[in-house]
């Protein structure tokens, strides 16, 4: 395992949270700081009202600005839908994709997340690609099978060129905003075993190249064990993001390894 030829990358999900005003004074004071801090990449995806003032914030400084979902169709009759083209104008460099709430409470599949995946890249997105199974799918032992068959399904058709471009987030749905956290060997483990999927699909080469990262109930006083496992390259962090301090200490965590 070669922890050093992959980027480590602490991202931010603010989910429903933030004014554009709360925004905009939230990514400065993140901004403030991390600066300097370039042991890994530092990434707010910010709910879609706020890209404006979140971009303008972020200019000049090392925090880069996602989005938490993108459709994938170019335009047209989807109300509601934000696509690629206008997320890349906004000044948005990444998207979240598959994120469990939206697997859980907005129907997205397999298959549209890879639909997503696809033409998020094909327009010139960076992608972080959520993935990990359910409580129940744990305690019944079949953890690998089914992350191994996300990673498959939900990379269906991405060339290998195209995974320059994506991280994967391992997160179980059973820790996301819910306090509890795999342990440093549980993520470690699993993040593994996607590393294996992705090897199989694309070669060991570009899996070792791969940033996995771990996400659920990642916080300041766990965060340091977490990323001090050899496959666990970073961490996708939704309640801590949302306090620049507590975000911060992720991101200081994350320069030792
Ligand atoms: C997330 O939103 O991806 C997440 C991991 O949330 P939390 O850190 O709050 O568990």
């Amino acid at each position: 395992m070669k922890k050093e030829l992959r980027r480590a990358v602490i991202a931010g999900n603010w989910k429903m949270n933030m004014t554009p005003s709360e925004a905009s004074a939230a990514v400065e004071k993140t901004a403030e700081l991390t600066a300097g801090k370039d042991g890994c990449d530092v990434i707010l995806c910010v709910p879609f009202i706020d890209i404006p003032a979140a971009v303008e914030a972020a200019k000049g400084t090392n925090v880069k600005i996602g989005a938490q979902n993108v459709h994938f169709e170019e335009k047209g009759a989807y109300t509601g839908e934000i696509s690629a083209k206008m997320l890349l104008e906004a000044g948005v460099e990444y998207v979240i994709i598959g994120h469990s709430e939206r697997r859980q409470y907005f129907g997205e599949t397999d298959t549209t997340v890879n639909l997503r995946t696809k033409a998020a890249l094909a327009a010139g997105l960076k992608v972080i690609l959520c993935l990990g199974e359910v409580k129940d799918e744990r305690v019944n032992g079949i953890t690998n099978e089914i992350v191994s068959m996300q990673t498959k399904l939900d990379l269906l058709g991405v060339s290998a060129e195209d995974m320059k471009n994506v991280i994967i987030a391992y997160e179980p749905v059973w820790a996301i905003g819910t306090g509890l956290t795999a342990t440093p060997e549980q993520a470690d483990e699993t993040c593994g075993v996607i590393r294996a999927a992705l090897a199989e699909i694309y070669g060991k080469e570009l899996a070792e190249a791969t940033t996995i990262q771990y996400g659920g109930s990642m916080n300041n006083a766990n965060a340091a064990e977490l990323l001090a496992k050899v496959n666990v390259d970073g961490g996708l962090i939704g309640g801590a993001s949302l306090v620049p301090e507590k975000f911060d200490e992720i991101v200081t965590a994350a320069q030792a390894d």
